[in-house]
């Protein structure tokens, strides 16, 4: 990739894609075209310090509008993409698992066939879909997920995102598409949508709100802070081999309950609470269907291949996003008003 080259992220006013977009343009080696429909996940005020700066454009458009992303690829003759762009909340897709068929299926197909037809004849260009660890399926108490562990989706919205990794490795085999997969645990930091859990707990012990804990709270998942994963997204961008897939994880498996009494704890410490306050807002309610019960990743091979390792330990990640939390009160305020959705119309309209 040289430098100054067009690049588009999809998803990148979402949680992870605005660390990711942030991460590519301060490299100063692209120019980063960041498009997103700014569904209620997206929000421009992530990426509000770098929205005057030369290498970055931002696009509003749907990545299943066919018409509009063929244009965009002649538009731009982008050298490679970043495909974040989804509907990434599970509870959302076991209600309304459509709209997930919709986005990360039909959505992903649409940008790999507009860059099957822009690219045909054309080397040295990346196709790099975003994907999660949840397209294994659920684990015992032991083992880990490799990257050659059968896909075994349980939701609505892991079965969409199988679908979709299906569709970008059907891609490179039938029609030679340069492309690259990685699949990521649950990630945690600033600019997560306050409906996910680290957040909404933050949110809601501030406003001394019950903690809605699924079943016993005794499932399982791995987390990773937000901006190692933009780094490792970063790293096998740049350095990956085409064809591969690549896991991610924070080698930091929590029990929810166990999260959520550690947040508690940090929480009471910084609002100068009583020890154990937070944690009477516990409350327990009816599991989510088909909760999987652990997720525990193998991430030896991004290790050992292209030498990435989590910088941060949990507890100081943790606490880092609650301060990130405490010191964006209006972004969270935004958030859950619904005021950030105005964001859009104020800045970008009139330009
Ligand atoms: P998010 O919901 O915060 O952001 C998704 C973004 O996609 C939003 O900005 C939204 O507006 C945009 N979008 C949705 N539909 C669109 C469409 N049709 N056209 C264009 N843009 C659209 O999600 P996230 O947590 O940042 O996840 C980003 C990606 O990473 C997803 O593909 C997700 O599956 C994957 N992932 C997430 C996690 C996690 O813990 N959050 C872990 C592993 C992988």
């Amino acid at each position: 990739m040289n430098t100054g080259e067009n690049i588009l992220i999809t998803g990148g006013a979402g949680f992870i894609g605005s660390h990711v977009v942030r991460r590519f343009i301060n490299s100063d080696k692209y120019k980063v075209i960041s498009l997103d429909k700014l569904t209620y996940a997206g929000n421009l005020e992530n990426l509000r310090d770098i929205e005057n700066e030369p290498n970055y454009e931002f696009v509003k458009g749907d990545i299943c509008d066919f018409d509009f992303i063929n244009d965009l690829f002649k538009d731009y003759d982008f050298q490679g993409v970043i495909h974040l762009a989804a509907e990434s909340h599970v509870d959302r897709s076991i209600s309304n698992p459509m709209e997930f068929i919709q986005t990360n299926v039909v959505g992903t197909v649409s940008l790999l066939n507009a860059a099957k037809e822009a690219w045909r004849g054309k080397e040295s260009r990346r196709f790099y879909h975003v994907s999660t660890d949840e397209v294994y399926g659920s684990l015992g108490e032991d083992g880990l997920f490799t990257e050659t562990t059968p896909y075994d989706p349980k939701s609505p919205y892991s079965a969409s995102k199988a679908s979709s990794d299906h569709f970008v490795r059907a891609y490179g085999n039938t029609y030679d598409l340069p492309y690259i997969i990685s699949n990521c645990s649950n990630n945690y930091g600033p600019n997560h949508f306050p409906e996910k859990l680290i957040p909404l707990m933050i949110h809601n012990i501030r406003n001394k709100k019950p903690l809605p804990v699924y079943g016993k709270g005794e499932n399982i998942r791995d987390w990773l802070y937000v901006e190692d994963h933009a780094r490792a997204i970063e790293l096998i961008f740049e350095k990956g081999q085409n064809g591969e897939t690549y896991n991610i994880g924070g080698f930091n498996e929590w029990k929810n309950i166990d999260l959520v009494h550690l947040l508690c704890d940090v929480m009471d410490r910084k609002l100068g609470n009583e020890a154990g306050t937070s944690r009477k807002l516990i409350t327990f309610v009816k599991d989510r269907a088909g909760h999987d019960m652990r997720y525990a990743i193998d991430a030896s091979k991004l290790n050992s291949e292209l030498g990435w390792e989590p910088s941060l330990q949990f507890e100081e990640g943790l606490e880092k996003t609650v301060d990130w939390y405490f010191d964006n009160e209006q972004w969270l305020n935004d958030v859950t008003s619904g005021d950030y959705l105005k964001y859009y119309d104020e800045h970008y309209t009139n330009r």
